[in-house]
């Protein structure tokens, strides 16, 4: 599962936080994923519980914000929003042309932490 060393790198992130801001218990924790991080919530707050037992990040509960794809068309050179999981997954809205570069969608990172 390659959520746990995903999570075990936001929990640091989250940890030094907590230290620079003096926070004693930390209640919430929102994610910016992009949607093609192949990361699945369940395992990520699986995880997360796992690693922050007997920590200040002890319960949190992860907010999840899926972010959006978006590629640079190998044909136009414009960029666009694509949705996985879809028939025009990867479809330029621009042209119709098919596949390029992605700018943005593997991406993760910690957008805020909500602390007690
Ligand atoms: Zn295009």
């Amino acid at each position: 599962m390659h959520e746990l060393p995903v999570m075990n790198g936001i929990l640091k992130v989250v940890m030094k936080h907590a230290v620079m801001n003096n926070v004693s218990k930390v209640v919430a924790i929102q994610l910016q994923v992009g949607k093609l991080s192949d990361l699945e919530e369940k395992w990520m707050q699986h995880y997360f519980d796992y690693l922050t037992k007997g920590t200040v990040a002890d319960g949190a509960k992860l907010e999840i914000e899926w972010g959006d794809v978006v590629m640079r068309c190998a044909g136009c050179e414009k960029e666009f929003t694509t949705e996985p999981g879809t028939d025009t997954f990867g479809s330029c809205t621009h042209c119709g042309g098919q596949g390029g570069e992605i700018l943005s969608g593997k991406e993760y990172y910690v957008k805020n932490m909500v602390a007690q």
